[in-house]
């Protein structure tokens, strides 16, 4: 029952594989999602027991094929599942008990789904199987965690590592040659997606949504120029780890990545607005940089994205980054986009920002993380969702790009690369 399931190698596959081309190199990535209507569906959650073993039922409308198991830092359990539409009661997610801590659902890549369990601590997986439908009860899909130690827990996981896994990520080959087009390439990555929402406006907005119609028309601006080829990091709601963030920029050769996000603080916290510009680095430039990077790192561990494989200290990144004008040139664009924001977005009093952004770590490709503003604040909100907005602030980011590579252009070079 137990497997891992190498989500990396896969995405890699749809993102990096034989498909991208000439074609794709203007275009966003795309890939369909298959009409609702004909998938299965979960209609309803329970979850039972105690905090010795405790039992996970999802309601199903057909049988399907199931596979779990356990991660670390933080504990988890990931169940993964057929591509499957979610059509559960709203507060489904809000149950805790036993074992579970939270949970949450949605799209990990085109063709499947997963379930990611927060646990208290340390778990087994004990069972996880689907029970065929009988009488009045529906087709059920069953996962029992048991309580375990830490040490038999990272031995089981580390057992589990050595077992047969999907092919290693290819690394990711260069642009292709010949296509004739010269233009530099901007990657615009929108934040988050399918089972990661990013931050969520108390009116239900997700920033997953709010940033991909952003990107999507932002997109849009910078081809009218015709100055740019532009590309998508995704183009639809699914989810993409984060370092293959940064593989797709690298990969492609990309002249900039400008990474879309749109913050929320804890009421707690008080209150903040506008939009900030982001670069790379090892010491945060404050206390709430340092916060917003660590939530927007999260986004793997919110996705179940095993990471004792990836490269994790910024530090080690920046030693090689210090020895390249990247970093130079982030900053460079950086100081340009608040420059043009000024003029129409708000601006947060702080504008200019660094901290330890994963997705900022490509060596040779500068890269910024704008948040456009705070799905926290009712004022940004109203803004982020306001066509009039959204059209201002596209024209604001697609003229800082103008203005960064209009000498570099102007030299028939694209940029640092
Ligand atoms: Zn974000």
């Amino acid at each position: 029952m137990l497997r891992r399931f190498a989500a990396v190698g896969v995405l890699a596959a749809v993102l990096l594989g034989p498909a991208v081309n000439a074609a794709d190199r203007t275009g966003a990535l795309s890939a369909n999602a298959a009409p609702t209507e004909s998938l299965p569906a979960a209609t309803d959650v329970r979850v039972g027991g105690d905090e010795k073993m405790t039992r996970f039922v999802v309601d199903l409308t057909q049988k399907i094929e199931v596979t779990a198991f356990a991660l670390a830092n933080p504990y988890r359990v990931v169940v993964d599942l057929p591509q499957m539409a979610f059509n559960l009661p709203a507060k489904a997610a809000e149950q805790s008990r036993g074992l579970i801590k939270a949970f949450r659902y949605g799209l990990i890549m085109q063709g499947g789904s997963r379930i990611v369990l927060d646990t208290k601590g340390p778990v087994r997986v004990e069972k996880a199987f689907v029970l065929d439908a009988t009488g009045d009860q529906p087709a059920r899909l069953v996962i029992d965690l048991a309580t375990t130690d830490r040490d038999s827990f990272m031995r089981a996981v580390s057992l589990e590592t050595r077992a047969p896994r999907s092919p290693p990520v290819k690394p990711t080959e260069a642009a292709p040659k010949g296509s004739g087009d010269t233009r530099p390439l901007i990657v615009l990555d929108p934040g988050h997606g399918g089972i990661d929402n990013g931050a969520k406006a108390a009116s239900g907005e997700l920033e997953k949504d709010v940033v991909l119609n952003f990107a999507q028309l932002l997109k849009t601006r910078l081809e009218a120029g015709r100055k740019y080829q532009v590309a998508m990091t995704r183009s639809d709601d699914t989810f993409i780890a984060l370092a293959e963030r940064v593989k797709f920029a690298r990969g492609h050769g990309a002249a900039m990545l400008i990474s879309i996000h749109a913050d929320a603080i804890p009421k707690s916290e008080g209150q903040a607005e506008g939009a900030t510009v982001y670069t790379l680095s090892e010491n945060a430039s404050d206390a709430e940089a340092a916060r917003l990077a660590e939530a927007e790192n999260k986004a793997d561990v919110i996705a179940g994205v095993d990471l004792t494989a990836e490269p994790g200290d910024v530090a080690n990144i920046l030693v090689d980054l210090a020895q390249r004008e990247t970093k130079t040139y982030s900053a460079q664009f950086a100081r340009t986009l608040v420059g043009e924001l000024k003029a129409t977005a708000r601006l947060h009093k702080n504008p200019l920002k660094a901290a330890g952004f994963k997705v900022l770590t490509a060596p040779d490709v500068p890269s910024v993380l704008v948040e456009l503003g705070y799905m926290s604040t009712k004022d940004d909100l109203k803004q982020l969702t306001s066509a009039a907005w959204q059209a201002k602030t596209a024209a604001a980011l697609a003229q800082a790009v103008d203005t960064y590579f209009a000498p570099r252009l102007a030299r028939g070079a694209a940029g640092p690369n």
